[in-house]
């Protein structure tokens, strides 16, 4: 009889082990549908860099007096201000402007201190290359217009991790009741 008994008993508890289980696996698995997603899907997702974030600089040549302030102010003196004196007008003139991007710590002195502010720092981060002679940007370059991450219709910007409520500083610690990192591009007020 004990014979019988002791098949049954074995095969009850591996099948409540076999449950058991299961159920830690699935627990683990809901655990986390509850939770918000960290990852950018890059390229077609990208963070909306914050407000003042010190990207790419961009160039006004017009407006440029070649007075090399910023050559001055730069901790490494990297803008190269090529100019010539204009006799008939007794002014500088500004003939070719360039910043070495493989170089610039991106402090913002050039920005700061030009006194036409004809230099302002982008959102544009995206400088990566082959090759790092690329990253020597001449004013042509330099006065391209930035790249803004909310007006490419191929991507999905994603605000969340720079604008985190007070406090946060884990995207996990959010509500639960929002779902993912980031809002949508229609739910972002592009004048905000
Ligand atoms: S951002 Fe700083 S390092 Fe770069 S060019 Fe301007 S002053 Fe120089
Ligand atoms: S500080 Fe401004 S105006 Fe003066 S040389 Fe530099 S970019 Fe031109």
């Amino acid at each position: 009889m004990f014979n019988i008994l002791k098949p049954v008993s074995n095969y009850a508890k591996e099948t409540f082990q076999a449950v058991k289980n299961i159920g830690q696996g699935l627990s683990v698995t809901f655990d986390h549908m509850q939770r918000r997603p960290v990852t950018v899907q890059y390229p077609y997702e990208k963070l909306i860099p914050s407000e003042r974030y010190r990207g790419r600089i961009h160039f006004e040549f017009d407006k440029c007096i070649s007075c090399e302030v910023c050559v001055r102010v730069c901790p490494i003196n990297l803008p190269v201000v090529d100019w010539e004196f204009d006799r008939q007008v007794k002014k500088k003139k500004l003939k070719h402007y360039s910043i070495d991007f493989g170089v610039c710590i991106f402090c913002g002195n050039c920005v700061e201190y030009c006194p036409t502010n004809c230099l302002s720092m982008t959102e544009e981060y995206e400088l990566a290359s082959y090759d790092r002679h690329e990253l020597n940007y001449d004013n042509v370059a330099l006065g391209r217009l930035p790249y803004k991450v909310t007006q490419d219709p191929m991507v999905t910007p994603l605000r969340e991790f720079a604008y985190l409520p007070e406090g946060v500083v884990d995207p996990h610690d959010l509500p639960t009741a929002s779902q993912r990192a980031g809002k949508r591009p229609e739910e972002i007020d592009l004048n905000s």
